[in-house]
C-alpha cells in the first residue's frame, strides 16, 4: 500500500497500483487492476455499453429524440456558454472543472476526489491521484493525454473511509463508473465528466508535439480549438496557433489513434452529473447541465462563473458528408483530407469564418465519431458492432446513408426514441 506522502503536495495521494490485465479493447480505466477484475465483461464501454438503460439510472431518463440535441449529446437539463472570472492558473481552459471540485471539498460536500495529476517526471503523462485538499486540485488542472487507471483508485478510497466521493472522469471511465456504482460502497459519487476525442498513448503524444514544434520539450499546453486551430504554449510565454488543416497528419502512423478511441461512442459524457467541454462554447467552455446534481455543481460556483445561452451558426452536413468519404478512402488509417497543399492555408483561413460554429460545430464533431465508430468497427471488429453500437450512434448516422447491414444492429442498437425507420442496407464503407 503505498503512503500519504506519495506526491510532494499534502493531500495528494498516488496509491500503488497492480498492473493491468491484458484486454483487447482497452483503455486501461482502471478496472482490470482490481481483485474483481471480471467485472470488466460487465462494466466496459467496449464489451457491452447500456447507454440507455445508464442514463435512465442516473439521470431519471433516456436520451430523448424529441428533444433537441439530446441523440447528440445525451440527456440534458440546460446547456450553457461558461467561463471563471478569474481564470485559473493552468487550467486546460478556466478551470470549470477543477474549481466545481474545490468548492466539493470546501463545502465538505465531498472527502475526496479521484482525478488525474502529471507524472512528476512527464508532464503529459496522467496519473490517478485521490485528493483531499483545495490546493492539491491546482496540481491537477490541465489536459495531459494518454490513458491512466482512474477506476483502480477507488478501492483504496474506500478503504480509507472516504464515504462521499467525486470523480473527475472521461466518458469510457464514467461509463464503467456508472456500471458498477451501486456496488461499490459508497455513500455517494458525484460525476462530474469532460468530453473526450482522439485520445493516445502518452508515448505517441510525444511523437505529435516533436512534429509540431522544434522545441517539442517546452510546450507547456496544448488544445484543438472549436475555431479549427491548434493552440500551442510553450515555457518562455511564446503562443502558436496552427489550423487543423495544416496539421502534419500525413506525418503520423496510421494506427496512431488506437481503435479504441476511433470507436468510442459517448464523446460528450453523458453519464456524468454535470460535463464540462469546450466544443459548443465559441471560445468560452460549454457545460451540459444532465440533473439535478449537476445543477448543484453548477450552483456551488455562485456568482464566479459567468453563463450565457449557446450559439449555433453554420451548416455541418458538408463537412461531416467530407470526413465521411475521407475515413472510408482512408481504409482504416487517418483521414487525411483530398486537397492540394496550396488550397490548404486559404480554407484553413475560411473555416473559423463559414464552418460550423458553436453547437453546429459540436454536432459535427459527434457526428464525425458516429461515422468513425462505425466504418472502423464494420473494417477491424465486425463481429463487435451487434453489442458495442448504441441506438443513438445509428441514429446519427442514418441521415448519410450509413445504416446497419445484416447482423450489425443488436440489443445495444435498438432504437431510440422517436427513431424514424428507415430501409436497411449497407452503405457508407
Ligand atoms: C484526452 C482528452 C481529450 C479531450 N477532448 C475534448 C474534446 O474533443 N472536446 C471538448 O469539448 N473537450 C475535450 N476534452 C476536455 C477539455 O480538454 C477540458 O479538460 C475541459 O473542457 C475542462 O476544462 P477546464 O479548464 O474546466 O479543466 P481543468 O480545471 O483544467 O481540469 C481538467 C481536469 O481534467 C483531468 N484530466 C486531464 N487529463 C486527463 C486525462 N488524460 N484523463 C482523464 N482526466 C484528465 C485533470 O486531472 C483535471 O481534473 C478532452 C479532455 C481530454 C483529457
Ligand atoms: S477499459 Fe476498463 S472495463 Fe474496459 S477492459 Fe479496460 S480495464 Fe476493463
Ligand atoms: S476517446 Fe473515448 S475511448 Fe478514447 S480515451 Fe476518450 S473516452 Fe476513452
Amino acid at each position: 500500500m503505498a503512503r500519504e506522502d506519495d506526491t510532494a503536495m499534502p493531500g495528494v495521494w498516488a496509491p500503488a497500483m497492480a498492473p493491468a490485465v491484458p484486454r483487447d479493447l482497452c483503455t486501461d480505466c482502471g478496472i482490470s487492476r482490481t481483485p474483481e477484475h471480471k467485472r470488466c465483461g460487465q462494466a466496459c464501454q467496449f464489451i457491452k455499453p447500456d447507454y440507455a438503460g445508464l442514463e435512465a439510472r442516473v439521470h431519471g431518463r433516456a436520451r430523448d429524440a424529441s428533444r433537441p440535441d439530446e441523440v447528440h449529446f445525451g440527456p440534458f437539463r440546460r446547456m450553457v456558454r461558461a467561463s471563471l472570472k478569474v481564470p485559473r492558473e493552468n487550467a486546460q481552459w478556466t478551470g470549470i472543472t477543477t474549481r466545481i471540485a474545490e468548492r466539493l471539498l470546501e463545502t465538505q460536500a465531498v472527502d475526496a476526489i479521484l482525478t488525474m495529476a502529471p507524472d512528476p517526471a512527464d508532464k503529459w503523462r496522467p496519473v490517478p491521484v485521490i485528493v483531499t485538499s483545495v490546493a492539491g486540485l491546482s496540481l491537477c488542472r490541465g489536459m495531459r493525454m494518454g490513458y491512466a487507471p482512474l477506476l483502480a483508485l477507488l478501492e483504496p478510497a474506500r478503504a480509507k473511509g472516504y464515504k462521499r466521493i467525486a470523480v473527475i472522469g472521461i466518458p469510457c471511465q464514467v461509463h464503467a463508473l456508472r456500471k458498477l456504482e451501486a456496488d461499490l460502497g459508497f455513500d455517494s459519487i458525484t460525476v462530474i465528466g469532460t468530453p473526450c476525442s482522439d485520445n493516445t498513448t502518452t508515448a505517441n503524444f510525444h511523437t505529435f508535439l516533436a512534429l509540431l514544434a522544434d522545441d517539442p520539450a517546452t510546450i507547456t499546453y496544448l488544445e484543438f480549438r472549436a475555431d479549427y486551430h491548434v493552440e500551442l504554449r510553450f515555457s518562455d510565454g511564446r503562443v502558436k496557433e496552427i489550423p487543423f488543416l495544416l496539421l502534419p497528419i500525413s506525418k503520423l502512423p496510421g494506427d496512431f489513434f488506437p481503435l479504441t478511441c476511433r470507436t468510442c461512442v459517448d464523446y460528450t459524457n453523458s453519464l456524468a452529473d454535470i460535463t464540462v467541454g469546450y466544443m459548443g462554447g465559441e471560445g468560452e467552455q460549454w457545460l451540459l447541465v444532465r440533473n439535478q446534481r449537476g445543477e448543484e455543481l453548477l450552483r456551488l460556483l455562485g456568482d464566479e462563473v459567468r453563463l450565457a445561452g449557446p450559439g449555433s451558426a453554420g451548416k455541418r452536413q458538408g463537412a461531416v458528408k467530407g470526413f465521411i468519404a475521407n475515413t472510408a478512402r482512408a481504409a482504416g488509417g487517418l483521414p487525411l483530407r483530398g486537397m492540394p497543399n496550396w488550397l490548404r492555408p486559404l480554407v484553413g483561413w475560411l473555416m473559423p469564418r463559414i464552418g460550423p460554429r458553436g453547437l453546429e460545430f459540436a454536432r459535427a464533431r459527434v457526428e464525425m465519431k458516429a461515422a468513425e465508430t462505425i466504418l472502423h468497427l464494420r473494417r477491424q471488429h465486425p463481429a463487435r458492432m451487434r453489442s458495442m453500437i448504441p441506438a443513438h450512434v445509428w441514429a446519427l448516422m442514418q441521415p448519410y446513408g450509413i445504416v446497419p447491414g445484416d447482423g450489425e444492429r443488436g440489443a445495444a442498437g435498438h432504437r431510440v426514441d422517436s427513431e424514424v425507420d428507415r430501409p436497411s442496407g449497407r452503405q457508407g464503407s
